[in-house]
């Protein structure tokens, strides 16, 4: 039997073209809410003449880390953002809740598509859920398309020449920057297919994301979700903090990283969209003369490659979202300590720079890597709560929650994770102050109540002598907590756990 000419077909489906119907497909969103560099959305438009442009709310499939409060606030902001821009190019987007599958084949039977795009996900109940999805596709005559939309590079792209998976940081940085470039993004599809298929939407506030409590006040002055929202804060970064960011990234008073985390999170912007403008300007800024910039701009890209390195770990070690990855951790004796963990939510345990950075995630949403490191370090290894509890609370208080970073920096800081801080690596928040925050501006600006002590005593008010803390307006255990924990004390205390635990 004669073969047709493949012209004639459309290459992913089995309908040729000249049966008077057009060849329809849904392009199902998740993490990836941006037009630009956008593979599932680029193909699909490449592949056929109508995209039904689909987002499902389906937060049990996430469970058991289903979205936290302040990431189903960016949700929201950053769905409206972007059925905005859809609209403003033709496109429309359908809102559906519930299960994936039904609605994904309910869509394509209303459509008569055969196709379904999407940009992969990593978190495992994820990859588990979509490999099933792919199945039962297939199953119904429907073909799924997955590709890479939010990391550098893939998990099983980056391997050990053995072919395992890597796990220290450093080995496996210096082979992503052996390897090839990384891909170059693509550019927003212009126009949109013109919209034919009327679904049946939703309304945004039918998926009820909003906080009925009005703790996300200040939320609205610190961030824009959304791809514009993206697209300039990382040029303001290019422009204003880029070339120092070796030195600025550490200063939790000073605008000198990206906070492109919440954006990077939901797919607003790619880490390749990134990547390639960091490099385009660091060439543009040599050219113009500029010193030493390919290794001060490394330092910024290195953070989208420990980015990766996160992935890389949760994809192969899924365990590791709940479980130590230093299996010796187990056995740790951590404790039940209720009233500690309380006083750190709320940003009153009396250590300053851990309340600063407490309030700060309460009041944004986010906290600055340093104070993270520096809370972190205090819960668990000063508190000896167990490191789960922190990550919890972070995962339903950060804008960038995000399980692959959450749980790699929480058993990092702890001291069970890959490439971890050694077990007798405890910062000493006084010293972490006195180097980071050297005025204590940050420690002012979040803990209004020190705003009049000098800056020696600010980072340990305790130390000040009474008469200082006087004429500061401060009288410890009324106005500011004493410390909710002996430093010292539980420093001897953990470090005599750890060494129970190397050495039992
Ligand atoms: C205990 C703890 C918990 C954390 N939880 C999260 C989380 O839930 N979500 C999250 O995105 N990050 C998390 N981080 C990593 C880091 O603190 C944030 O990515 C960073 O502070 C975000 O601010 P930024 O965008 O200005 O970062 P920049 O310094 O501007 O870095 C640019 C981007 O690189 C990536 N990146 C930077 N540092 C890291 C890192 N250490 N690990 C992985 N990726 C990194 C982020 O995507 C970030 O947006 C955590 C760190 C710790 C110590």
């Amino acid at each position: 039997m004669p073969v047709e000419p493949k012209s004639l077909h459309n290459v992913f489906t089995s309908e040729p073209y000249n049966q008077g119907m057009k060849s329809s497909a849904i392009v199902w969103f998740r993490r990836d809410l941006r037009l630009k560099d956008n593979p599932a959305l680029s193909h699909a438009i490449d592949h056929h003449e109508r995209v039904i442009l689909v987002y499902i709310h389906a937060p049990d499939e996430e469970a058991p880390w289903q979205p936290g409060a302040a990431t189903r606030w960016w949700l929201h902001y950053s769905l409206s953002s972007f059925q905005r821009s859809l609209t403003e190019h033709g496109g429309e987007l359908i809102l559906r809740s519930g299960d994936s599958l039904p609605n994904l084949i309910s869509l394509c039977s209303e459509s008569g598509a055969k196709d379904v795009y999407w940009n992969r996900l990593y978190d495992p109940a994820l990859v588990n859920r979509d490999k099933a999805i792919k199945e039962e596709l297939a199953a119904q005559g429907i073909k799924a398309h997955s590709y890479n939309g939010s990391l550098l590079r893939e998990p099983w792209e980056v391997h050990k020449e053995d072919g395992t998976m890597y796990r220290v940081y450093t080995p496996f940085s210096k082979k992503y920057l052996q390897m090839s470039e990384i891909e170059a993004p693509l550019d927003s599809p212009q126009p949109l297919p013109a919209v034919d298929h009327k679904g049946v939407s939703l309304s945004l506030d039918h998926l009820a994301l909003t906080p009925t409590i009005g703790w996300d006040k200040q939320f609205f002055s610190c961030w824009r979700p959304g791809e514009s929202g993206a697209i300039d804060a990382l040029q303001k970064f290019i422009e204003q903090a880029l070339l120092d960011y070796r030195n600025g990234r550490d200063l939790p008073a000073t605008d000198g990283v990206s906070r492109l985390s919440p954006h990077l999170h939901f797919g607003e912007i790619s880490p390749r969209q990134v990547w390639h403008e960091v490099k385009f300007h660091a060439a543009k800024l040599e050219d113009e003369g500029e010193d030493d910039v390919q290794s001060r701009t490394l330092a910024y890209l290195r953070q989208l490659i420990w980015r990766d390195f996160a992935h890389h770990i949760l994809f192969h070690l899924p365990h590791t979202a709940t479980q130590p990855f230093n299996e010796k951790f187990s056995g740790f004796e951590w404790d039940d300590n209720q009233l500690l963990l309380e006083a750190w939510q709320r940003g009153q345990t009396g250590i300053p720079l851990v309340d600063a950075g407490m309030r700060q995630l309460w009041q944004t949403g986010w906290m600055h890597n340093r104070v993270r490191m520096l809370v972190a370090s205090v819960l668990t290894k000063n508190g000896m709560v167990h490191w789960l509890e922190g990550a919890r609370w972070f995962w339903d208080t950060l804008l960038d929650a995000d399980l692959a970073n959450n749980s790699m920096g929480w058993q990092w800081t702890a001291g069970c994770g890959v490439d971890a801080a050694p077990y007798f690596r405890i910062f000493s928040p006084a010293r972490q102050g006195e180097r980071f925050d050297p005025l204590g501006s940050y420690v002012k600006k979040w803990v209004p109540e020190l705003a009049a002590i000098p800056a020696k005593y600010v980072h340990q008010p305790w130390t000040a002598p009474a008469k200082i803390l006087e004429q500061s307006g401060i009288t410890l255990g009324e106005h500011y907590p004493e410390p909710v924990v002996d430093l010292s004390a539980s420093r001897k205390e953990a470090l005599a756990r750890f060494k129970r635990l190397k050495n039992p």
